[in-house]
C-alpha cells in the first residue's frame, strides 16, 4: 500500500493502534486504519475415472508448472461457486463438488486454500485456456510431482491418493522458511 485509499495521503505508518495488539498500516493524515487480512484461494481436485485433472500455469507466479485449478475467491461469490468457476476458467471442465477435501494454511503468504474433491461431469476439457498452456488428465502414477507449482496441490493430491475411500477433510499448513 503506497497511499491512503480514504484520503489519498502518502503519509502511512506501521503502528499498533490503541486497543489493538498488532502492527497495522495507519494513515497519519486522516487516521484511517487499513486492516489487511488473508486471502482465500478456492479450487478443486477434479477426478474422472480415476484420473486427476491438472493445468500447467501460463501465468506468473510459477509459470510453466502444474497445479490443481485454483484461484482467488471473488467478491459476492461463495467458495463453492468460486471453486467451480476456477475449474472452468483454467481447464474448461465442468465439475460437480463432492466434499471439502483440503484446508491448507499459508500463514506467511496470507492465504488459505480450500480445495474440493470434485468429479468431472464428462471427459471434456480444453487443452489450452487463457490461464493454462496445457491441461491434462493424469493417472496417479503419472502425477508430475517434481513440476508442481504449489505445495497446496501436492498436499491435496497426496492425501487424496492415500485416502481415496474416505470423505474426510485434510488440514495442512506450510510455513515459509525465514532463515
Ligand atoms: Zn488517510
Amino acid at each position: 500500500m503506497n497511499y491512503c485509499s480514504t484520503c489519498g495521503s502518502k503519509d502511512l505508518e506501521k503502528t499498533v493502534p490503541e486497543g489493538d495488539n498488532r502492527l497495522r498500516i495507519v494513515c497519519s493524515n486522516c487516521g484511517q486504519i487499513h486492516y489487511q487480512n488473508p486471502n482465500m484461494v478456492v479450487g478443486c481436485l477434479p477426478v474422472y475415472k480415476g484420473k486427476i485433472l491438472l493445468a500447467r500455469r501460463d501465468i506468473e507466479p510459477r509459470k510453466g508448472l502444474w497445479n490443481l485449478p485454483c484461484g482467488f475467491l471473488e467478491n459476492e461469490e461463495t467458495v463453492e461457486e468460486g471453486a467451480i468457476r476456477e475449474v472452468m476458467e483454467e481447464t474448461g471442465a465442468e465439475v460437480r463438488l463432492l466434499h471439502l477435501h483440503t484446508v491448507y494454511n499459508l500463514p506467511n503468504a496470507q492465504q488459505v486454500y480450500l480445495i474440493f474433491l470434485a468429479e468431472m461431469t464428462s471427459a471434456d476439457f480444453l487443452e489450452i485456456t487463457t490461464e493454462s498452456s496445457e491441461v491434462g488428465l493424469f493417472d496417479p502414477e503419472e502425477i508430475p510431482w517434481k513440476e508442481m507449482a504449489f505445495s497446496s496441490s501436492a498436499f491435496a493430491i497426496e492425501r487424496y491418493l492415500a485416502n481415496k475411500h474416505t470423505t474426510q477433510t485434510h488440514f495442512g499448513t506450510y510455513y515459509k522458511r525465514t532463515d
